[in-house]
């Protein structure tokens, strides 16, 4: 049977459902990912297909680079997606996820950039930059 999980926005106004295996919790520590979030991100990379978003029109998308789009509700702020023309998958925050998500983390990227602020002490795999 398939796996499904539910998930939304702070507010409520975006609530998506995804079908499917949804991997490991990738932490990215890039700088720009901990701006849009106040701390780094986390999220499962899904399959477009894998996932319907209810409230659509409610998810403005930020142009973050030249092909990548970070998306979150406009009433509430709640940063939720992000997506890149050179990528077909869309990455969700794990933490816009109803428990019990069932998930694990993964790997850390762009340890590199991390804050100073914090350590990072998991066994996780790190890597510098991408994976
Ligand atoms: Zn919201
Ligand atoms: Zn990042």
């Amino acid at each position: 049977m398939d796996e499904i999980r539910h998930g939304r926005c702070l507010c409520g106004n975006v609530q998506f459902k995804i079908t499917g295996d949804a991997g490991g919790v990738t932490f990215c520590h890039c700088s720009m990912c901990r701006r849009q979030t106040g701390h780094h991100y986390a999220t499962i990379n899904v399959k477009r297909e894998q996932i319907e978003i209810e409230g659509e029109d409610s998810v403005n998308w930020y142009q973050s680079s030249e092909s990548s789009y970070r998306g979150f509700c406009g009433r509430c702020g709640s940063a939720l997606f992000w997506k890149s023309d050179r990528w077909p998958g869309i990455a969700v925050q794990a933490g816009s996820l109803d428990a019990p998500t069932g998930l694990k983390g993964k790997f850390h990227i762009f340890v590199a950039d991390k804050g100073d602020y914090y350590e990072i002490d998991d066994d996780l795999p790190q890597f510098a930059q991408s994976s």
